[in-house]
């Protein structure tokens, strides 16, 4: 309960109007879910502004409204505080319930296992205290406040989580709530993006034991296991108790079994040992209890019921619990949060654990590692390769997981690369995956499947698709609130962003898959970054997905997809000089040959490096491009008998009009298929036919399957956009590119203001003009045409003046409700409504190709 004479006392705050509530239930932050009675609070962060919510937290149950700024807020009815800062009145009202409750406070903080070490202290206090703890996320010096929104005068006892993720906020935690004992469990990397350093890391964690009351007052327990915790034996004034497994320990757990059932452990204590047994899992878990074990003997707690209230820890949703899964596997889900020794920690247990089926770990991204972030996920998949059968990764930085997995010898082909959940999902459900099932489930548990990875990755959306029994056990799984449904995508790291729907991309595949049958390959063309899509990422999908090999234009192109780690077939479909055989042989890359010159150079380096050089033949059959003509195949091949390293594996045309209904293009695509044939006649007679023949490109796959012969070359349609507006993709293939940007400035203008370079416009009336940070640097077009329109607030708002090099200006005037970052979408859907690439192209006088693969380089995609 939260009494509005403490809030104004604490924070100085006015009322707005005569107050209507004089009390709630506890403080909301987030509109989407608010409940009837709290007090909604108004703060402003980097990502958003609360201020924008108060209606719809009213609207949704909230008594009353903390804020700083009243005229943005319209609550007449409801009880509304006015303070300079709302954050800062949270802190302030905080210390002054704190102080007028005169609770006691244990405090426990670390990077790994704070929130399961709060939770085993405060299981053993309730024993025979009224405790209070914190919810788990709400630990820094924002959320905690908030938290405490829940704190009752009965209570006895707050057993808090400290946060951090910059300098100094542990101590302003500490100097907040005046702990007696604290708590330090491990240090890692977390949060390496702010505190930069592991010694930055404990300097920042052991500011608690340094602001703990002087013996015989304050307590320090430190995890004696990491040498860095037990450093800050020093730093304290208060007396120290040392906790571990190590020998030295002040209270050490020995004789330790972990299973998947829980984990037991003896200590020896005050002359008797102890036995004692917890339901989590792992050896993590072992510092939690022997802190727990040492607050409750602080607060004399007999140790019979120490023992009892450890036996019966709760459940913690999403922190390496072990669920029975689909097909008799056990699910280990972790997916909380993650970091490094997080995971590292997970995959110690999943190496203890004796298993008749295989092990497999799903780990995602680990976020806010900074520069240390590629070298991290390498240093998980180098364990990984070392305690997992099968690894699958999920998300872009995840990849340096699987990258340093078969660094340290985990097989390729027992690596998998993936960028979405449902990915994740399709692969682990997929049949083959079933254990071999020996005499009985019970006494053959089959595969261990571990998920983790940081809460944005949403990893718990693959555990729940794991459950052997999803409506009992649902529950049991983290961000389980329905205002999790809604979609959380990273940040892009720059407010213009190309957003790849990779499932969209998955579909496609499976599509054209299915359509040109089980006899004919897949090749992918990956040329020009993949269409602006995004090349590494959309290689892993597609090879995924029933892809069997990618054609690029350029040799860079291909070094771009090999140094990825991708190892599939690549093939250059262009022109690859002779001086740059080497590299190409050394990248393991197929070559298209159309002269005897480039032939022998090929055969000479392949000589050299002791290889052989696999190369396809291009035929230009009537594109007028690239290639041999059709009678000069059959001398050509003759002559490259003689060249002993040169192996020829394929032969291609390409076709000039397959994407055109006109009869006349039928017509010539008839005859370049008809030439072609002819050309293979020769060569078969001869002998001399290689064994991969291909000629299709989007356009014909999907509308001539009599050019498919043994493998297609799928572009354009990859992406579920047209061939050409005659030619179209199937109505259920899913466009995967959006390109997106955000609202910088808003400024009303007065009539008769010009914008932009060369004043080529000029507002007719009042207008409201937005600001978006793109440009044709971008590759958003300039000259001679540019996009015309863009969506703001599901809306169409018109371009106004000219599009610079890195901003552009738009009228909003018309679009209610339209704010500073607002994100603006140039190609995609907004709402009801949609700027196709198609539509764009039409604009700007030209094909869809050229739209996408002209979004330039600086441009980042995610998905
Ligand atoms: C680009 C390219 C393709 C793909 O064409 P789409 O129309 O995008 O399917 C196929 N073959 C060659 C040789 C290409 O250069």
């Amino acid at each position: 309960m939260i009494q509005l004479q403490d809030l104004l006392e604490a924070t100085g705050g006015q009322l707005l109007s005569p107050p209507n509530a004089t009390c709630f239930t506890d403080f909301c932050f987030d509109s989407r879910r608010v409940e009837t009675g709290q007090l909604f609070l108004a703060v402003r962060t980097d990502k958003g502004d609360g201020h924008d919510y108060v209606l719809d937290a009213i609207r949704g149950g909230a008594t009353g409204v903390l804020c700083q700024e009243p005229s943005r807020v319209n609550c007449r009815h409801t009880t509304c505080i006015v303070v300079p800062d709302t954050e800062i009145a949270l802190i302030d009202w905080a210390r002054y319930i704190l102080g007028k409750y005169q609770t006691e406070v244990i405090a426990t903080t670390g990077s790994v296992g704070k929130t399961s070490t709060k939770e085993a202290v405060a299981a053993v206090l309730s024993s025979q205290f009224s405790v209070f703890r914190n919810r788990g996320s709400f630990n820094g010096l924002y959320g905690l406040p908030i938290a405490l929104g829940r704190l009752a005068a009965d209570h006895q006892l707050a057993v808090l989580e400290l946060g951090s993720d910059h300098v100094g906020e542990i101590e302003s935690l500490a100097s907040l709530t005046n702990p007696r004992i604290g708590i330090v469990t491990a240090i890692g990397a977390a949060h390496l993006e702010t505190l930069r350093s592991l010694d930055q890391v404990a300097k920042e964690k052991g500011s608690l034991v340094s602001a703990l009351p002087e013996s015989p007052a304050g307590l320090a327990i430190l995890n004696w296991d990491d040498p860095r915790v037990r450093a800050m034996k020093d730093w304290a004034r208060a007396d120290v108790i040392t906790a571990g497994l190590e020998p030295g320990a002040d209270i050490q757990a020995i004789d330790v079994h972990v299973g998947l059932d829980g984990t037991s452990f003896a200590v020896n204590l005050e002359n008797q040992r102890i036995e004692i047994s917890i339901p989590w899992l792992g050896r993590l878990r072992i510092f939690a209890a022997l802190a727990a074990l040492a607050v409750g003997r602080a607060y004399d707690i007999p140790v019979p019921k120490i023992v009892t209230a450890l036996a019966n820890l709760p459940w913690l949703a999403g922190r390496l619990n072990a669920l029975p899964a689909i097909d008799g596997a056990t699910l280990i889900d972790d997916t909380f949060n993650s970091s490094p020794d997080a995971v590292l920690a997970a995959l110690d247990f999943l190496d203890e654990i004796k298993v008749a089926g295989k092990k497999i770990a799903v780990l995602g991204d680990m976020y806010q590692l900074g520069d240390r972030s590629s070298h991290e996920h390498f240093r998980v998949g180098q364990r990984a390769a070392e305690t997992v059968d099968q690894l699958i990764v999920k998300g872009e930085l995840a990849a340096d997981i699987g990258r340093g997995a078969e660094a340290a010898g985990l097989p390729a082909e027992q690596v998998l690369y993936t960028y979405s959940t449902d990915e994740v999902m399709r692969h682990l459900r997929r049949p083959n995956q079933k254990h071999p099932t020996g005499k009985g489930e019970q006494e053959r548990p089959g595969d261990l499947i571990l998920v983790k990875g940081s809460a944005l990755t949403r990893l718990e959306r693959v555990s729940q698709s794991l459950l052997a029994f999803p409506e009992r056990d649902q529950e049991k799984l983290a961000r389980q609130h329905p205002v999790f449904g809604q979609v959380v995508l990273s940040l892009p790291g720059r407010p213009t962003w190309v957003e790849i729907d990779v499932e969209a991309t998955a579909y496609n595949t499976r599509r054209i898959r299915a359509m040109i049958g089980p006899a004919v390959k897949l090749l992918v063309v990956l040329k020009a970054d993949a269409y602006g899509h995004g090349a590494i990422r959309l290689a892993r999908v597609a090879l995924n997905n029933g892809a069997e090999c990618i054609g690029v234009a350029s040799l860079n192109e291909a070094i771009t997809l090999r140094d990825a780690g991708i190892i599939a077939p690549i093939i250059i479909l262009g022109y690859l000089p002779a001086w740059s055989a080497r590299q190409a042989l050394l990248n393991g890359v197929t070559v298209t040959i159309f002269d005897l010159d480039t032939a022998r150079a090929f055969n000479r380096a392949a000589a050299e490096l002791e290889r052989l050089a696999t190369v396809h033949i291009k035929v230009d059959t009537g594109m007028g491009r690239l290639g041999l003509m059709p009678n000069q195949v059959l001398g050509f091949l003759r002559q490259l008998k003689a060249l002993d390293r040169l192996e020829v594996e394929g032969m291609f045309t390409h076709f000039s009009v397959a994407d055109s209904t006109d009869p006349h293009h039928r017509d010539h695509t008839d005859e370049q298929l008809e030439r072609f044939r002819q050309t293979l006649a020769e060569l078969e007679a001869a002998d001399l036919c290689p064994p991969v023949i291909h000629c299709a490109n989007s356009a014909a796959i999907l509308t001539r399957p009599d050019t498919y012969f043994n493998m297609v070359r799928l572009g354009i349609a990859l992406h579920g956009l047209d061939p050409s507006p005659a030619v179209h993709c199937p109505p259920d293939f899913r466009r995967a590119l959006s390109f997106k940007t955000t609202i910088a400035q808003l400024k009303e203008l007065p009539a008769g203001t010009p914008i932009s370079y060369g004043n080529t416009y000029q507002t007719r009336e009042q207008q409201l003009i937005a600001i978006i940070p793109v440009g044709y640097a971008d590759g958003f077009r300039r000259a001679p045409a540019h996009w015309e329109e863009v969506l703001v607030r599901g809306q169409r708002a018109p371009i106004v003046g000219r599009v610079t090099m890195d901003q552009t200006m738009i009228d909003v005037s018309g679009i209610p409700g339209v704010r500073m970052g607002d994100e603006v979408v140039l190609i995609g859907r907004q709402g009801a409504q949609e700027i196709t690439a198609e539509e764009v192209a039409k604009k700007l006088g030209t094909i869809n190709y050229e739209v996408v693969a002209g979004i330039l380089a600086r441009v980042p995609r995610i998905s």
